[in-house]
């Protein structure tokens, strides 16, 4: 049996963790430390993620959508506010709005970025009373341009909190030519980010806030762990070493000391991992210029979390590459589609961008450990598929 054969009878997903040796002892090394869940691994990996996105402060959670309901609970997202979303999102970007009580709004997705169209968006604001903030999504990777969406949230007195899950390392183009990161807090008051293994730092399950605002920093420290503050400075008493004080309702959404170790060595990874991303990206655009798909469009920045491509026979060629051993996915299935979004009044025919994006869309597999021969396996394929 020729070798390459072999590996492709190994099913090739459309994402996937690389874990090295490094990563394996770093873990090792905290299980035998004295810490195992919140010790001085988290302030550490806190410290790099934030010089790694470049904001000021960030704090670690059990996982992204714990973030997201940290951070709209830091937001004061409460009964009677409307917060508005993107349909094309893994649905806890909006469930978080849910958590806090309040309605979500969904603006449809532009057809060339699939991300959130902010002329919808600023439609939203016209015509609805009581909205208080927007969760764009950097979709895929392609960084939402947020210099434009403050202008309009702004208008309003809104807030931003992007979800920077799919994008850590990317970035969008200012009008002054600055580069501005996903996640930096320059026009997001809040960003969150994911660590689950498809993702592009993986941690098995794990999530970061980034902000520069630190009240807000402080207020999502305290969440995190129920709500409970030991710092002096803030306590309304004090009875004594042992003494603690419940300030406000918080949750145990603490990251383990063994998950952040990980984290802090998968970060050193992370440019190389993106470099190997675009180079993935590259090959596609070349290879499938002829094929009967559609390859995506992508602005500079872009951090190729999912590379989509959308194709008129979608679930036959899903199919079919399932025989063939490959796993692609569909990112995603409507937000206002699920049947929980549905109770509310939404419908097909709300969101036709999104809707005939979902009808289309197939992500392909895309991980730096994703070799030559098995793109150009997954590439051999797409183009024979009739
Ligand atoms: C992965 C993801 C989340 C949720 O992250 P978890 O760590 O799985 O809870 C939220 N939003 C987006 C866009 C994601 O891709």
């Amino acid at each position: 049996m020729p070798d390459d054969f072999k590996s492709m009878s190994k099913p090739i997903p459309y994402g996937k963790q690389s874990i090295t040796e490094e990563d394996i002892a770093a873990v090792v090394e905290t299980l035998q430390s004295d810490f195992l869940t919140q010790g001085p691994k988290i302030e550490e990996f806190e410290t790099a993620f934030a010089n790694y996105i470049g904001s000021k402060y960030a704090v670690a959670v059990a996982n992204g959508t714990a973030a997201l309901h940290l951070a709209s609970m830091a937001f004061n997202v409460s009964p009677g506010q409307k917060v508005i979303t993107t349909p094309i999102t893994f649905s806890a970007s909006a469930n978080c709005v849910r958590y806090c009580g309040a309605e979500v709004l969904f603006a449809d997705i532009d057809p060339k970025t699939y991300t959130l169209d902010l002329n919808r968006v600023e439609d939203l604001f016209r015509k609805e009373k009581n909205i208080s903030g927007v969760v764009p999504v950097d979709f895929a990777g392609q960084a939402v341009d947020l210099e434009e969406l403050k202008k309009i949230t702004d208008k309003y007195g809104a807030w931003i909190l992007e979800d920077a899950c799919h994008a850590p390392g990317g970035y969008f183009t200012d009008s002054k030519g600055t580069q501005q990161k996903c996640g930096n807090g320059a026009f997001a008051s809040q960003a969150i980010f994911s660590f689950h293994p498809v993702k592009h730092i993986a941690c098995g399950e794990g999530g970061m806030i980034t902000t520069n605002d630190e009240k807000i920093y402080k207020r999502l420290s305290k969440l995190r762990t129920h709500g409970l503050t030991k710092d002096p400075q803030e306590m309304q008493e004090n009875h004594g070493g042992w003494y603690m004080e419940l300030q406000e309702l918080g949750y145990n959404y603490r990251m383990p000391d063994m998950l952040a170790s990980l984290g802090i060595s998968q970060l050193k990874k992370a440019d190389a991992g993106l470099k190997r991303r675009k180079q993935i990206a590259e090959v596609y655009d070349r290879e499938l210029k002829n094929a009967d798909v559609l390859t995506p469009f992508y602005k500079e920045g872009h951090a190729f979390h999912l590379y989509v491509i959308q194709s008129s026979k979608r679930k036959e060629l899903y199919d079919y590459l399932r025989t063939k051993n490959i796993f692609t996915q569909v990112h995603y299935i409507p937000v206002h589609l699920m049947p929980y979004y549905r109770q509310f009044g939404y419908k097909r025919g709300d969101f036709p961008n999104a809707e005939s994006y979902y009808d289309r869309c197939l992500s392909l597999p895309m991980y730096p450990a994703l070799t030559e021969d098995e793109q150009e396996y997954v590439i051999d394929c797409i183009m024979q598929f009739k």
